[in-house]
């Protein structure tokens, strides 16, 4: 079969791989502990279960227009007033199954022969997998948290050239966890004046999930920026909705009529109930969120010092996310053997660093979107593994 050449350049999430190993395993009767998703492990709050599932009974089981419901896209210009200040004209948001869709969109628009696209190493894999397919170059720079330093506004503003037409940024970080200061940011948004061919994807789908006394900074609060800022979110993370597949763009001028044509060529609508639980999670009573966020707060604060003080790792701590990125490097072995080993051996998923691009080397990527008693089981195993393995005398010394 002959092919389109451009299919060859996709690339994939390992999480997805690991799963299917990590679900092998079990199904073959392993006790198999996985950190490797970044997925929460809580169910869906019943109210937002209730509201798709009223929306079913209630005849909700047809088409709805393109770019979502209106009251859906009402729900998302109203959250991000109460959360930003930021007023979002409902037309200029498009709902789409997922948040990884408005990536996929944004890289259609923007992306071809010729352009560079910046984008984060260690990163979520999807960025680099869609810009290659898009046929524009990616270009990396450093995201800043574990293993990388500070995020620098000036790692980003130094590494624009004419070509640049697009910069995708994360906070919080998949993998790292770093929240970009409010401060770096602003340095960013005034060095970005001079680029004005230069359009930012803001991939904000963690940006609840921030723990302490670290605050998200969306990029809507930055006016100046408006015209050329897309703004990718959705409910899969912390609304425990993965499944459910409800996500959106806020796009600028014309771009959302883009999207939306774009939507009725490739997925028409969001399936419509999904649409409706959407509705109640983002108008609904937000308690669940807050126990849950307090949760994964919780677990934080037992895995990343746990991680911290077995040999040959260091763990800083993330602000946000659901994820610990430590730096494995003590122990001389690879972030693949490490991946390829823990699940083989320990029955315990993690993700090697190098699966979010050649600068995760040295680093994991575990998810505490598990309890903590199976975040507790898999520190016992990994620290028996490293007692056996990787005691300093036998450590392997190239
Ligand atoms: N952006 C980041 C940084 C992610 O980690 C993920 C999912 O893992 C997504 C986007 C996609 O989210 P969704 O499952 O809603 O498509």
């Amino acid at each position: 079969m002959h092919l389109a050449p451009h299919i060859a350049s996709l690339g994939t999430e390992t999480a997805f791989e690991v799963l299917a190993r990590a679900q092998a395993l079990a199904a073959r009767g392993r006790s198999v502990i996985n950190l490797g998703i970044g997925q929460s492990d809580f169910p869906t709050p019943p109210h937002i279960v209730e509201a798709g599932c009223r929306a079913l009974v209630d005849g909700h089981h047809g088409y709805t227009p393109a770019n979502g419901i209106l009251k859906l896209r009402e729900a998302i210009a109203a959250d991000a007033f109460r959360r930003f200040g930021a007023r979002v004209d409902p037309a200029q948001v498009v709902v789409a199954p997922g948040g990884k869709v408005t990536l996929s969109f944004a890289l259609m628009m923007l992306g071809q022969p010729g352009v560079e696209v910046l984008t984060p190493d260690p990163g979520y894999p999807i960025y680099r997998s869609m810009i290659d397919f898009s046929g524009a170059t990616a270009i990396a720079y450093p995201p800043g948290g574990a293993g990388c330093g500070a995020f620098s506004a000036d790692a980003i503003l130094s590494r624009i050239t004419p070509r640049t037409r697009l910069v995708i940024l994360n906070s919080p970080s998949n993998p790292t966890g770093e929240v970009i200061p409010r401060a770096e940011l602003d340095r960013l948004v005034l060095g970005l004046q001079w680029h004005p061919q230069v359009y930012v994807l803001s991939d904000e789908i963690y940006s609840r999930l921030v723990f302490g006394r670290a605050r998200h900074t969306s990029l809507l609060e930055y006016e100046s920026l408006r015209e050329r800022l897309i703004v990718l979110d959705g409910l899969s993370k912390t609304y425990a909705m993965s499944g459910w597949r409800v996500g959106w763009g806020i796009w600028p001028g014309n771009l959302a009529e883009v999207a939306a044509r774009l939507a009725i060529n490739i997925y028409s609508c969001v399936n419509a109930s999904a649409q409706h639980a959407g509705i109640a999670a983002l108008n609904g009573p937000q308690d669940d969120i807050t126990r849950m966020v307090d949760t994964f707060h919780t677990r934080r604060e037992l895995l990343v010092p746990a991680l911290d003080r077995l040999p040959g790792l260091s763990c800083k701590r993330p602000d946000g996310a659901f994820f610990a990125f430590p730096d494995i490097r003590g122990t001389g072995r690879s972030a693949r053997e490490l991946q390829d080993r823990w699940l083989e051996e320990l029955g315990v998923a993690v993700l090697a660093g190098t699966s979010f691009g050649p600068s995760g080397e040295g680093h994991l990527r575990l998810s505490y979107a598990s309890s903590l008693d199976e975040l507790r089981e898999a520190l016992r195993r990994i620290a028996g593994w490293l007692d056996v393995h990787c005691s300093p005398a036998l450590r392997p010394t190239a």
